[in-house]
């Protein structure tokens, strides 16, 4: 199970009623936490979750609304006792920018591990999922992240009997094991079928809308955008300072074929989000003007 948390759903700045865009990812014990700008520790507090468990920290850009969160959240993590380390990643300028963020959080009792990336497409493998960036086109460097759980085949024990695999080989090849014995090899492809859908989630704000994000977030379980603007007439100032309305997101979503859409990212002189749900959703159905905090639990489908 994948349990995804929108921890706010606003942008530039955090006001009294909408934190900033912030997602947690929890996954097997393990969470990763993407974007950290002002104040999204305070709505981590809200949801009554520590620090202590974010062994992963990743970013898409460094404008202020989703970084300036980060000391703060470090220093949170070692009043919390945290020893284990934590690893950090972003584009290009990564180590400068954490640097210079770390000043006013220089002795923390964890190491802080970085990874940075640059180019297109790089993949990162960790607690059981995997993390991939594709380049957007915001006013500066920024990337959009899809977070995958792959899924192995079903076990075909008919074809296990039927090729005369020794009992005690099963839950091995089940495992992925090659096993060699005497002259003999069984391999995992003669006993699984073919893979299964795994859960997909696609994140991706501060951009105007470009192909690689419907190519990226193409099959996903819950697709979460930037609908920065929704009325027709602000149109002109996302095009400008690079950032993307809701009915760009929404359409986007329906060419991705995704399961649902949540959008974020509103501007502070947006109102109350929510008005716009209708028109949005006309554009495609499966969206959803999300609140602070709104949360979906992802599942395997079921055999
Ligand atoms: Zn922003
Ligand atoms: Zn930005």
């Amino acid at each position: 199970m994948v349990d995804v948390t929108l921890l706010g759903t606003g942008g530039m700045m955090p006001l009294p009623y909408r934190w900033l865009t912030s997602l947690m990812i929890r996954y097997n014990g393990s969470s990763l936490l993407i974007d950290c700008g002002e104040g999204t520790q305070i709505a981590m507090r809200e949801r009554g979750w520590s620090a202590n468990p974010i062994d992963v920290i990743c970013f898409t850009h460094y404008h202020a609304d989703h970084i300036s969160g980060l000391p703060g959240l470090l220093l949170d993590m070692a009043n919390s006792d945290r020893t284990e380390p934590v690893t950090i990643i972003g584009p290009k300028g990564l180590e400068r920018v954490v640097g210079g963020l770390r000043v006013i959080a220089p002795e923390l009792p964890f190491e802080v591990r970085l990874r940075e990336f640059s180019g297109d497409g790089e993949a990162f493998e960790m607690f059981g999922y995997r993390l991939k960036s594709f380049k957007v086109n915001h006013s500066v460097t920024c990337y959009g992240y899809t977070f995958e759980v792959d899924r192995a085949g079903k076990f075909d024990k008919d074809a296990a009997v039927a090729a005369n695999i020794p009992l005690e080989f099963w839950s091995r090849l089940q495992n992925g094991e090659i096993i060699n014995t005497g002259d003999v090899t069984y391999e995992p492809s003669m006993v699984m079928g073919p893979d299964r859908k795994g859960i997909k989630i696609t994140y991706c704000t501060d951009t105007r809308p470009v192909p690689a994000i419907e190519e990226n977030a193409s099959g996903s379980d819950l697709c979460i955008l930037e609908g920065m603007y929704g009325d027709a007439e602000d149109a002109p100032k996302a095009l400008k300072k690079k950032h993307m309305t809701m009915q760009e997101a929404a359409k986007i979503a329906a060419s991705a074929n995704v399961q649902e859409l949540w959008l974020t990212h509103f501007s502070p002189s947006m109102g109350k989000a929510k008005r716009y749900e209708a028109e949005i959703k006309e554009i495609f159905p499966a969206a959803l003007i999300p609140k602070d905090g709104e949360t979906r639990e992802l599942n395997f489908e079921e055999d």
